[in-house]
């Protein structure tokens, strides 16, 4: 797919179920605890009974929510399909669409969209624009449920009900919809901003935008048709790009290249500049060749000579928690990192 821009609207979404198949946990406003209950007939605080749970795990500023215990997927899928659709949570209603204007590369550095998501198909050089309105929307009916349950700490249909009246209230507020667009849009500005500027978040764009990520996980899954990883962080490490895997990681994807049939795979000690390695080079068959530098200690690997195509990543033990990855995709694009 060319890219460019891309709309909420002119998103075709394939319905895969994979983002609510892998929620741990769907946020819920008192807006969506009513309208759920309404649709499955239920009384709201009854409904929260069954379905929901409050905690404040999932929030980065520790706030306590409401959510949808979802943990092995959520309850109202039902064949890949959201059996609540109409009145599917307004968290589930932007989907995958998280701000107003962020390029794919940025969606990929926070880590918020599932490798199996459409929007996959997309260069990450694309701008993604979500639907105003359904972001404006939720903040709305977030802060007004943030609000409830600051005050009255917990569910209760009772102390509930004006703050529903008072969301569908806020919703209609053009004045508060101006401004939440203002700080909505400032928002996915600055992430935009981070991206491009921040020396970590600037390093993992790279990435995207260079295509490597993409090149390694395609040789990775290519492998065995099934498997799939995340890094533990993309990023730089003394201006240098890289990508992190843990040890477990790094095992794991070692062997799911190595289940394929015919896979060519050397493994062998070495020492450089009297540091130790484990070297492991990968070529599926008929595949791009994977090479991976496992090395004891941290510590600097120059003067290799790699062939465009190579991709090579460093890993230092699992102990010491730092990485080093140097690579060439298939365009030619290379890079390196110390520790
Ligand atoms: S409510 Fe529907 S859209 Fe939201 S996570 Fe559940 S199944 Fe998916
Ligand atoms: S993962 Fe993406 S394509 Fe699949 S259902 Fe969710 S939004 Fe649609």
């Amino acid at each position: 797919m060319a890219s460019g821009v891309l709309t909420y609207d002119d998103f075709q979404c394939i319905k895969c179920g994979t983002c609510c198949k892998k929620q741990k946990v769907v946020l819920l406003t008192i807006y969506d605890i009513y309208r759920l209950s309404e649709k499955l007939k239920m009384k709201p605080g009854e409904f929260f009974r069954k379905y929901c749970t409050i905690s404040h795990k999932f929030n980065s500023n520790g706030l306590r929510r409401f959510y949808l215990k979802a943990d092995g997927g959520c309850p109202f899928l039902r064949d890949s399909q959201c059996s609540v659709q109409d009145m599917k949570p307004v968290v589930c209603a932007r989907n995958p669409f998280y701000y107003m204007e962020a390029s794919l590369a940025a969606y990929k550095v926070f880590g918020i969209i599932e490798d199996e998501c459409r929007i996959n198909e997309y260069p990450y050089d694309t701008m993604v624009k979500g639907d105003n309105d359904r972001l404006i929307d939720m903040d709305i009916l977030v802060n007004a449920t943030d609000e409830y349950i600051q005050k009255h700490g917990r569910f209760d249909e009772k102390t509930a009900a004006p703050y529903y009246e008072k969301s569908l209230e806020d919703l209609k507020d053009l004045d508060l919809r101006a401004e939440i667009y203002v700080t909505l849009l400032n928002q996915s500005v600055q992430r935009e901003a981070m991206c491009r500027t921040d020396e970590y978040y600037q390093g993992a764009m790279n990435m995207y935008l260079s295509g490597f990520y993409n090149e390694f996980k395609k040789a990775v899954k290519g492998s065995n048709g099934v498997y799939s990883f995340e890094p533990s962080a993309l990023g730089m490490i003394d201006n240098i790009m890289a990508l992190v895997l843990f040890e477990k990681d790094f095992k794991d994807v070692k062997k799911a290249l190595g289940k394929q049939n015919g896979a060519d795979i050397h493994t062998k000690v070495t020492n450089f500049e009297d540091r130790e390695y484990v070297i492991v080079s990968i070529e599926p068959n008929g595949g791009k060749k994977v090479m991976f530098y496992y090395h004891i200690e941290p510590g600097e690997k120059k003067g290799l000579i790699h062939e465009p195509g190579e991709i090579m990543i460093m890993f230092k033990s699992a102990k010491g928690g730092s990485f080093i990855f140097k690579g060439r995709d298939a365009d030619g694009w290379l890079s390196s990192a110390t520790t």
